[in-house]
């Protein structure tokens, strides 16, 4: 069978003989060029579609009244104040100005009478800056942005009746993304002015703005569908017809013209009834804002973004019934309802509609890298309690799109606050290799998982370009899995979000996909969690990614803005030091209260300042300014509440004391053994397990000093304890021997402690990126002589001074202590840098007789492993990496660790391990880190793998014990810690945090309901990757215990006997503890 043809009706045979005319091919290129032209601006731009956009404009007085009042300096008042002022008469064409002034407009209305009848009426504003339009009664209405950008607010019915009506518009004097010179990136300008271009009704021709947008995207589809499609060649057919039908002057035309453009896009995309042809769509479209809540502008700037972007967004809700909107950060929230609160109102009505999605469930799109890992849990906590107690309900994506990598043991947080996806897409931004998975499993170091989605369009700030929907398939790389996508379009960054522009497109796209094909179907009106619910289902076969994300850019983000980073760290320990303590006080004394209050309010600080472009150090000087301050206030407050704290303890700060008065504070949950000097000349022991340590004599053996300092020969000094020697020339260490394992730590003729400096001029992002080729620009940096600094009994120190360049220098200390039994002894560091370079770098070297391919960095409540070696483009990229307070480089048996106080960046190369210390970028902070920095980092040789005796020491090292004096009676109420971990249980467990449950009804701060009686919550982990078990036992009168979530929902009620509870952890398990007290 085969070969048939059914029969064919016979053509008509008017088919004429001769041919009447030459007919000629379409010359694709020329005709795809002409069609730009007929919609942009240029030399035909008054013969065009362009020239007709428009039925008529006014502008000028009668109808247009202009009167202005300047705020004064830089302030930003309030609505109330702004139009209490007295205004005065202004004109366009204006400038207002400097950088970060603002100006309110009282701008009068008066609709002509032949305006009254059109179709659209608009009011245009273009000031070249941002604004805000506020109705007379004080209610922000829609956000502005100059350069034609979104400058159109559309005229209420109301206000063609032919009457004067008035509004307001608070501008400011910054663009979207602040006010850079030049380049946007580069420090703002502080004398920028901007001249208002534009203050007019228009009557705008719909029919020409709707062809504008089919005609922008049918050409798009000429342009970038493949030439050998007819789909390519169709759109260039129908694009020329309608070119060749438009007559000028002829508003008629426009309609022929649209009707001409059905043939293409289909005939719904005039409403959000295009979405329903119910075929199986493959792109998510969902609109979004990203607000960087602090970046080329200050935070008081972004809490007027987030009014103007998401009330244009709420606008725009009003008007597309299709359009969703996906915002993150609690912060913003809450600025909102404090700030704005009939906006906020405004947006919880959408929330409540299921149009406008909370999303993330983190106080702030934070940096990962760098926060501890309870700073990681409180992001989540505080963020997802704003949003359960003002929505009434919890966010289940983790939404990063921006964030600069993101760390290993994320997925495992993310499940303990009730999420189980995760989006990001900025590793498309990696410069070496090219991540391999669009829609994957995630991997945190315990096993734990999340779905993830990388968008394959690469942007969280999509156009909605057709290129955007056509890149979401042709860019996914997980099609073997699922071929869906999310599409997150919108302006962002310095905020914004979609614009009608947007989602006109996106009907048109989806009318291609219906109409012609070949373009992936995008659907509307859906959320990110109904998209992530539906990968959910299969999420069995999706590939896997153990580990971190490690994001190959920016690397100099962990070192840049060091003081903020020193804050960040010092904060972190002292907010677990105070709520230790403040547990421990209100726990004691009932009138002493639970200081929560405070507490939230120094947390939202430290997680405001996490802020993906705060701690990573990549904003202008004015954030820096204000994070200074408010971490000012945050130390302010913690002295306060120590103080309150100690009375109730019953102890007094002291700077010297005497063995019998004395005694040491310790916040740490094991026995703790050190030398604390008591007085200018005398040290004793602190020795003990609970938060007040007895002090003891420190007791030499024999003649033999228990710690010595020898020249051996000018300049070259030993320093020696029972455990180590240190040879130190030239401020370097030219030897390092460790006794009891009779082993030489520094290979032959190699230098510990030797600074070097690199030149530092990345591609672009100079804040953010160091550079691979910045390694070949090493240069040791010699030192003066080293001298004596002091001997004591208990302690010995060097001191040499470093010369960096005419106007930098280092003044730095070498000290060995008096070694305990059992302690491991260690070389201390600390360092005055005098930093005043351009585009250096400044790090401190290690070279070590270790050798192992990979070397292993404390990251949140683990440990990450990185290479050593450049074998693959994979390893060479991680050239240097984040690390928290140690990195340890181990073989077999021995090893060496490398603490610090207040770093974050490392590198191990080989046997060389690099402690990065201070950057010099230029831009956009044109001062970042110009100035005194006191840095302290310490040499740890052990014998052993990598143990506790690392995790405990830097622990140690950053949680100094503090010398305080109490009567002997306060020792008492302590002879067994409140709360700790037996000693047999695993030293590999750290019981890190110890605070008060968060609805406790005695410290409740309402804003989730109170829960009756008290209660401890203790956070648990294991630091080394195994499994650990141990015993917490406590003296509290506790009731019962429950597993609960970071959240603090109880999971399961744990047997509690005698005072005692058993923990089992897998590997690198986060684990929480709820005690409910009797
Ligand atoms: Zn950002």
């Amino acid at each position: 069978m085969g070969g048939q043809t059914p029969a064919q009706e016979r053509p008509r045979s008017d088919y004429p003989l001769r041919a009447p005319k030459p007919v000629g091919q379409m010359i694709s290129n020329i005709y795809r060029d002409r069609i730009n032209q007929f919609y942009s601006g240029g030399q035909y731009e008054h013969q065009t579609l362009r020239s007709m956009m428009n039925e008529a404009v006014v502008s000028g007085e009668p109808h247009v009244q202009l009167s202005v009042w300047h705020a004064p300096g830089q302030t930003r008042p309030t609505f109330k104040d702004a139009v209490s002022q007295v205004f005065n008469r202004v004109t366009v064409g204006e400038w207002f100005g400097p950088s970060w002034t603002t100006h309110w407009f009282k701008v009068v209305l008066k609709v002509p009478a032949e305006l009254r009848d059109k179709r659209l009426l608009e009011f245009h504003w273009d000031s070249n800056s941002e604004g805000l339009v506020w109705n007379e009664h004080g209610h922000p209405l829609q956000g502005l942005t100059g350069g034609g950008e979104r400058v159109e607010w559309i005229l209420p019915d109301s206000f063609r009746d032919g009457k004067e009506h008035t509004i307001y518009i608070e501008m400011a004097c910054n663009g979207m993304f602040g006010n850079g010179s030049g380049d946007s990136i580069q420090p703002p300008d502080p004398n920028r002015w901007f001249r208002l271009d534009k203050a007019e009704i228009v009557a705008v021709d719909p029919d020409a703005r709707q062809l504008y947008i089919d005609i922008w995207i049918i050409g798009d589809a000429a342009r970038e569908f493949p030439q050998d499609s007819w789909e390519q060649h169709k759109a260039l057919k129908v694009c020329n017809e309608i070119i060749d039908t438009f007559e000028l002057g002829n508003r008629e035309s426009l309609k022929a013209c649209r009707k001409l453009a059905e043939d293409y896009i289909g005939h719904h995309v005039n409403s959000a009834k295009v979405y329903d042809s119910g075929k199986e769509p493959l792109v998510f479209g969902i609109g979004h804002c990203h607000i960087d809540s602090c970046w080329l502008w200050p935070f008081a700037e972004t809490k007027r973004k987030v009014a103007r972007s998401w009330s244009s967004q709420c606008d725009l809700m009003d008007r597309y019934p299709e359009y969703n909107f996906a915002c993150s950060q609690a912060q913003q929230y809450k600025w909102l309802k404090e700030l704005y609160p009939s906006a906020f109102d405004r947006v919880k009505k959408k929330v409540a509609e299921g149009r406008f999605h909370p999303i993330g469930g983190s106080w702030v799109e934070h940096d990962t890298n760098m926060p501890s890992g309870e700073s990681l849990v409180r992001q989540f906590l505080y963020g997802q309690r704003f949003f359960e107690s003002n929505f009434g309900k919890r966010c289940q994506t983790f939404w990063l799109p921006d964030t600069f990598g993101y760390s290993s043991q994320l997925p495992q947080l993310c499940r303990l606050s009730g999420m189980t996806r995760f989006l990001t897409q900025k590793l498309s931004w990696n410069n070496i290799n090219r991540f391999p998975h669009t829609t994957f499993n995630w991997v945190a170091l315990d096993g734990s998982q999340v779905i993830c989605h990388m968008p394959p369009s690469e942007t969280y700030t999509a156009e909605a370009h057709f290129g955007d929907v056509k890149r979401s398939m042709s860019q996914h790389k997980s099609l073997d899995q699922d071929a869906t996508s999310l599409l997150v379009f919108g302006k962002g960054d310095g905020g914004g979000g979609p614009t009608w522009q947007h989602l006109e497109k996106l009907r048109r796209c989806r009318g291609i996909s219906d109409t012609v094909g070949l373009l992936p179907r995008v659907h509307m009106g859906n959320s990110v969690d109904d998209f992530f619910d539906r990968l959910e289902r299969k999420a069995a076969s999706f590939v896997t990614w153990y580990g971190e994300l490690y994001f190959e850019l920016h690397r100099g983000t962990y070192t840049t803005q060091s003081n903020n980073k020193r804050n960040n760290r010092r904060a972190e320990v002292t907010l677990r030091d105070l709520e230790l303590l403040a547990t421990i006080a209100s726990i004691k004394d009932k009138s002493y209260t639970y200081p929560k209050k405070d507490l939230d309010a120094m947390w939202e600080t430290v997680l405001l300042c996490q802020f993906h472009d705060c701690l990573p150090g990549s904003s202008i000087e004015m954030v820096y300014r204000d994070s200074d301050e408010m971490y000012a206030e945050v130390f302010k407050t913690a002295h306060r509440l120590f103080k309150d704290i100690m009375k109730v303890l019953g102890v007094a700060e002291v700077q010297s004391t005497t063995v019998a008065d004395g005694i040491a504070l310790n916040t740490l949950p094991w026995h703790r053994k050190e030398v604390v000097a008591i007085s200018e000349h005398d040290a004793a022991v602190a020795c003990g397990n609970g938060p007040l340590l007895k002090l003891r004599t420190l007791k030499t053996s024999g003649d033999e000093p228990l710690v010595s300092l020898d020249q051996v020969s000018k300049g070259v000094f030993v320093l020696a304890n029972e455990q180590l020697k240190v040879k130190v020339e030239a401020g370097t260490i030219t030897s390092l021997y460790d006794k009891l394992a009779e082993r030489e730590l520094i290979p032959k003729g190699h230098k510990a402690n030797q600074y070097v400096i690199f030149d530092d001029k990345p591609l672009y992002w100079q804040a953010w990126d160091v550079e691979v080729y910045h390694l070949d620009t090493r240069k040791p940096l010699p030192s003066s002589e080293t001298q004596v600094h002091e001997i004591k009994s208990h302690r010995v120190s060097v001191v040499t001074h470093t010369k960096i360049s005419d106007a930098s220098s280092i003044k730095t200390i070498i000290s060995l202590s008096a070694a305990l039994p059992g302690q491991q002894s260690y070389v201390e560091i600390s360092s005055e840098v005098e930093w005043h370079e351009t585009m250096k770098f400044l790090k401190v070297e290690f070279p070590v007789d270790i050798r192992n391919t990979e070397a292993s960095y404390e990251t949140q409540f683990g440990i990450v492993k990185r290479p050593t070696h450049y074998n693959t483009t994979w390893d060479m990229a991680k050239f240097e990496v984040c690390s928290h307070r140690f990195a340890d480089l181990s073989e077999h048996g021995y090893g060496v660790s490398i603490l610090n106080d207040s770093k974050y960046g490392f590198a191990t190369a080989g046997n060389v391990m690099r402690l990065s210390l201070l950057r010099s970028p230029k831009a956009p902070d044109a001062h970042a880190d110009m100035g005194t920095h006191h840095i302290r980092w310490a040499i740890l040789p052990h014998r052993g793998a990598l143990s506790h005796v690392t995790v405990r020491k830097a622990f140690e090292f950053n949680n100094p014990i503090k010398l305080l004096s109490a009567p002997a009676a306060a020792l008492q109420q302590f002879t067994q810690p409140p709360v700790h971990l037996t000693e047999d249980s695993s030293p590999a467990l750290v019981l890190d945090t110890v605070k008060r449950g968060e609805d406790d009804e005695d410290i409740s701060t309402g804003e989730l309901p109170a829960k009756p009686g008290r209660s401890v919550v203790l956070r648990i982990y294991d630091s080394l990757g195994g499994r650990a078990r141990g015993t917490v036992a406590t003296t509290w009168p506790v009731k019962r215990v429950w597993k609960v979530n970071l959240l603090e929902d109880e999971l399961e009620e744990v047997v509690f006997r005698d005072g005692r509870f058993a923990v089992d952890l897998r590997p690198f398990e986060v684990a929480s503890f709820k005690l409910e007290l009797a």
